[in-house]
């Protein structure tokens, strides 16, 4: 399986074979992008901006933010993508990232189905 090395940092990558959305994943202690529909593996370099692993100690004092994962923040940018509905199959979603937790996190990304509307959000 051919391995690419991306060079640009912390971005989204999309599957150069099917076009889904690619989740970092440490696989064999290597980092990686991996297809979740057809397993497609890009590796990354170890400075990528990805985050893996090893959760910080959160301290109460952390603000928990309360979203309504159905509305894109007026901020957000929002993009269309293909991720298979969990509720009806439908595969082109839009799709926008927000930082929900401590600023040092990744944000949280979110999902809302082009048919039948319904929303979600990815933890990592
Ligand atoms: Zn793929
Ligand atoms: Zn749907």
């Amino acid at each position: 399986m051919p391995v690419q090395r991306p060079r640009r940092r912390g971005r989204l990558r999309f599957c150069p074979r099917c076009k889904k959305l690619m989740i970092p994943k440490i696989v064999n202690g290597r980092k990686v992008l991996v297809c979740p529909n057809c397993g497609y593996t890009i590796e990354l370099e170890d400075d990528d901006a990805y985050k893996f692993g090893a959760p910080k100690k959160k301290s109460p004092k952390d603000k928990i933010i309360v979203v309504d994962a159905n509305q894109p923040p007026p901020t957000a940018t929002v993009l269309k993508g293909q991720v298979r509905c969990p509720r009806c199959g439908h595969d082109e979603i839009l799709f926008w990232m927000m930082q929900t937790r401590a600023a040092d996190e990744p944000p949280t990304r979110f999902y809302r189905c082009l048919k039948c509307g319904y929303s979600w959000r990815e933890y990592d």
